[in-house]
């Protein structure tokens, strides 16, 4: 069998340059018909070595080494920020930042070879932070200069036999899918920690596995939902350590919080170490909710016990719900996101009685067909942009569009002056049952105090020209006919 190279466009029948509707998705689909496009002009995309990077940085006692120039960390803010303050929601009072070397490949690098400074690198790691772990994340630059770093992580390994020294291949070009940075980092994880090798199974033990993007309010109500399963949570990598990472093969079953989140390292820890696992959607909204849950107590056959505790939920937080539909009835969104968030934001504003008339996703598969189908039954003709970000074609987009709200990634639809709800909130509640009140408060707020945002558009203007907006978005989708 060939093995899962890590890069999400080598699985047959993914695309990620579409534009188009949902129901012609899903009737191309069905016919085989979608291919793969592509564009001839590109705005930015995510690149998946910050993902490989943001996956892990909040493990104890490691040090992440970027064998790349110092612009590609960048963006590892981000990551840096949910860490810090995921830190303060823990209780934790000496807030750290994430121990992140960059061996600053220039032009000399370039062309004689990056290998001293990396091996320098790893000495200063060393010395300095005597870590557990040292990840070295592969760049474009050292990809393409072609530095071998599994050849010298593997000798630095001999030299350092204390700390576990572990490649990652996330070179930026390899994939324009960006959660195959996630993926790149599991198998690293499987390959230099895990190493196929069995352990004793620990009762009832469940891996659960989580994205920076998850608040510490979300990991509890995982844990809450899965702990009234009967269940123990191995809480998996965010936050965790390399004992919590070396329990993974105790598991009697494993499940994810994401979409796209370890969904390909499950398989793996299914052939590699007979883990069965539950992959079906982001537990957000009470579809989605439900949906989740019923999956991994199925693994767990605790079929009859989820139902109860549904019911329960549902008795519990549907007047609650009732309260918010009367604030959001009607509403027109557009949403964009991951492709788990996206699909899983959609599915939640059908609670509040909304409409979606706009989705703006990364990647289009088989799971995203399931997805695609039942939206279909509930919202209809509403536009399906395949991009990985792509900002351009989502202001044209909403510009035309004109939603009475925005859930997803803000910056530009704010931009345009409309009521926006971030989706990717790391430091507050979204998923299960109480995060959908929270959640569904949060965009009702939003559509009653739009003031910022109206004040931002009239004060910022989004950097394209006026012609740009009466185009047709998707002008730049090459070889979609
Ligand atoms: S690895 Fe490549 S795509 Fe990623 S930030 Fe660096 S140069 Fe950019």
């Amino acid at each position: 069998m060939v093995k899962y190279s890590g890069v999400r466009e080598s699985r047959p029948g993914r695309i990620n340059d579409l534009g188009t509707t949902g129901a012609q998705a899903e009737e191309n689909y069905k016919k085989g018909c979608l291919k793969r496009a592509d564009r001839s002009f590109a705005q930015g995309l995510q690149c998946q070595q910050i993902n490989s990077m943001a996956a892990l940085m909040s493990l104890e006692d490691a040090v992440f080494i970027s064998h790349s120039p110092q612009g590609c960390v960048g963006c590892t803010t981000m990551a840096v920020d949910m860490y810090r303050v995921g830190q303060y929601h823990r209780g934790i009072k000496n807030i750290k930042n994430p121990r992140i070397i960059v061996t600053n490949i220039d032009q000399k690098s370039a062309v004689f070879g990056g290998e001293k400074k990396l091996r320098d690198s790893v000495k200063k790691a060393v010395e300095r932070y005597a870590p557990k772990l040292i990840f070295i994340y592969a760049s474009c630059a050292s990809g393409i200069i072609g530095d071998d770093i599994d050849a010298i992580a593997g000798d630095l390994q001999t030299e350092y036999p204390d700390t576990i020294i572990i490649p990652i291949h996330c070179e930026g070009f390899k994939s324009k899918i960006c959660a195959s940075g996630f993926d790149a980092a599991f198998l690293s994880i499987n390959k230099y920690i895990l190493k196929g090798e069995k352990i004793d199974k620990e009762e009832n033990l469940v891996n659960l596995f989580a994205p920076t993007t998850v608040s510490y309010a979300d990991q509890k109500e995982m844990e809450r939902m899965l702990t009234r399963l009967g269940a123990k949570v191995n809480y998996i990598p965010f936050y965790s350590s390399l004992e919590k990472i070396r329990k993974i093969p105790a598991a009697i079953a494993s499940t994810s919080i994401c979409k796209v989140f370890a969904d390909e390292f499950m398989k793996t820890l299914l052939e590699d170490y007979e883990i069965p696992y539950s992959h079906t959607v982001m537990p957000i909204g009470i579809r989605n909710t439900d949906k989740w849950y019923r999956g991994i107590a199925k693994i767990l056959h605790k079929e009859d016990e989820v139902e109860e505790i549904i019911a329960k939920e549902h008795e519990r937080i549907e007047p609650l719900i009732a309260s918010l539909r009367a604030r959001l009835q009607g509403k027109r969104v557009f949403i964009c996101g991951g492709t788990g968030r996206s699909f899983a934001a959609a599915a939640l504003i059908d609670d509040f009685g909304m409409e979606l008339v706009g989705l703006e996703t990364p990647t289009y598969d088989d799971d995203a067909q399931v997805d695609i189908e039942y939206l279909n039954g509930i919202h209809k003709n509403f536009v399906l942009d395949i991009a990985n970000m792509q900002p351009f074609e989502q202001v044209n987009l909403v510009n035309k569009l004109k939603p009475d709200a925005f859930i997803g990634v803000p910056e530009w639809a704010a931009k345009l002056g409309i009521p926006t709800t971030h989706v990717l909130d790391g430091k507050r509640p979204t998923m299960g049952y109480d995060g959908l009140l929270f959640l569904g408060n949060k965009i009702a707020d939003q559509l009653q105090n739009p003031g910022f945002n109206k004040k931002l558009a009239k004060h910022v203007r989004l950097p394209y020209k006026d012609s740009w907006y009466s185009e047709d978005a998707f002008k730049y989708i090459t070889g979609r006919d």
